[in-house]
């Protein structure tokens, strides 16, 4: 009998070479794990090197390229130990029973290995042999491997990271696709068709241009899928024509605002950031953001930069959304918002060009909390419902939004992908806002005393931004996080 009979023939012993080839293939991924989304940083990192570089910043542009110089991919450099540099040798690398072998410490310095590599590889053996028993040697088995496979990969970097990377996932759905049509896991036509349609209706979403996985993470998410599924169903000729349709079920999928806690700033003249507003009961954009892809929250305290950054952002091809802007804009005259500021506070508050009276507005709601509590209740549904029209409708591949006291509300991250903080020296801070405002230095400093402490706010950030230098020095940064933020939402 030859091995490929005896594999055929005997259940067990193909169980068991797919368990051992499971437990290797289980190393492997461990370095899959590790190394991709570094390898991914590090083309994020070419990038931005290249771009810097067009713009004559090749100072910055030659640190991000010494901190990527050294090859780095799959198989090289050999993995060592991240405590002494020890280069791990083959017989420390047997899957699991190394582990065992060497008490979880490294054979050279003794530094405890973390528990998931042997868990990884268990896991992957495991499965492995669980699936060699289960389809036997057939296409079904190779397809159902690599599935298996992939999704521990993917399961743990989403874990570490957040991120699926398109390395992986793309290849996989269409794999997954194809495998199907030979091995019948679902049975074919329409409901393979359904899929596909899923797949396709997601990837072709305005957003697109490789954030096909994430709309599909989203639209889950929202249900989004048993309307699509529904849909395909009355259409069976689902990928023909399926265009009009898509862009109809864009449009049944409305905001749906959820929950609470946020903080809005009442923009005043001159773009002040008046911290009027507090902790809201009403239902917050964040909730609505969750469904439109990468949105990076820039914040900042007031006199920061933020616009200057964020208009930096938007001039490489982000989409911007500032609350600032669209909280002025609400209460210019003859808004919906100024009927209903009217109708509670009275006519005192708008002013003779029937915008609001802002100065008026501050001091009253400085003064009462419940003032403040009504407005907040009037203006932040607008706003919230402006930003995630704008949010939505942006056909850029990630979204800043300003909200400049971003870290005053309850929950700063709700929605975010990333929080990007403009930050600086107070002294720049207070000098720029006199300049702009007119305000004086104790009015300036008491606006800066009841927002949250700089420090609570670097904590905070994802990202941060130094603003205490020139244009160059901002775009210097700006540049990098762009790209990043690039390869985050084609990933995430
Ligand atoms: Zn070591």
């Amino acid at each position: 009998m030859s091995l490929i009979q005896v594999l055929q023939n005997q259940a067990v012993t193909l169980a068991v070479v797919c368990g051992l080839v499971g437990l290797i293939v289980g190393s492997f991924l461990n370095v899959v794990i590790h190394r991709l989304p570094k390898m991914l940083e590090r083309e994020w990192d070419g990038q931005a090197a290249d771009l810097l570089e067009q713009k004559d910043q090749v100072e910055v542009a030659r640190k991000l390229r010494a901190g990527i110089a050294q090859r780095y991919n799959l198989l090289t450099p050999a993995s060592n130990c991240p405590h002494c540099g020890h280069k791990i040798r083959a017989y420390e690398n047997i899957p699991v029973v190394s582990y065992l072998f060497l008490r979880g410490r490294c054979a050279s310095c003794k530094a405890p290995i973390s528990m998931r590599y042997p868990i990884v590889e268990a896991i992957s053996g495991i499965l492995a042999a669980y699936i060699g028993w289960r389809f036997g040697l057939t296409l079904a088995m190779a397809g159902a491997l690599v599935f298996a496979w992939s999704l521990i990969a993917l399961t743990v970097i989403d874990i570490d990271t957040q991120l699926l990377p398109d390395d992986i996932t793309l290849p996989l759905l269409w794999l997954g696709l194809l495998v199907n049509l030979n091995t019948g896991f679902t049975p074919l036509g329409r409901r393979l068709s359904v899929t596909l349609d899923g797949v396709l209706a997601v990837q072709t979403h305005h957003r697109q241009g490789g954030h096909g996985l994430r709309r599909f993470q989203t639209a889950w998410r929202h249900r989004c899928m048993a309307r699509m599924e529904a849909a395909a169903r009355r259409h069976i000729d689902v990928l023909a024509g399926g265009r009009n349709r898509r862009h109809r079920l864009d449009r049944i999928h409305p905001a749906r605002p959820q929950y609470a806690d946020s903080i809005w700033t009442l923009s005043c003249r001159r773009r002040i950031d008046c911290v009027v507003l507090g902790r809201n009961d009403q239902p917050d954009l964040s909730a609505v953001v969750l469904s439109m892809g990468f949105v990076v929250g820039l914040t900042g305290g007031i006199g920061s930069g933020k616009t200057t950054v964020a208009e930096l952002f938007a001039s490489r091809g982000a989409g911007l959304v500032d609350t600032d802007e669209i909280a002025h804009r609400l209460t210019a005259p003859a808004q919906p918002a100024i009927a209903e500021i009217m109708r509670r506070f009275g006519p005192r508050f708008v002013a003779a060009d029937g915008s609001l009276d802002r100065a008026q507005m501050r001091e009253l709601v400085f003064a009462d909390p419940s003032a403040r509590k009504d407005l907040e209740a009037i203006l932040h549904p607008l706003i919230r419902q402006e930003s995630a029209r704008q949010i939505r409708e942006s056909t850029a591949p990630y979204v800043v939004i300003v909200i400049p006291l971003l870290f005053e509300s309850g929950a700063p991250r709700r929605g975010m992908d990333r929080i990007l903080v403009v930050d600086c020296e107070p002294e720049a801070q207070i000098s720029r806002v006199i300049a702009r405002s007119g305000l004086s230095r104790d009015q300036v400093l008491s606006i800066i005393a009841s927002q949250v402490s700089r420090q609570e706010r670097l904590r905070g950030a994802d990202d941060v931004v130094h603003n205490d230098d020139d244009l160059d020095a901002l775009e210097a940064q700006v540049i990098p996080l762009h790209v990043r933020y690039l390869g985050l939402a084609k990933n995430g």
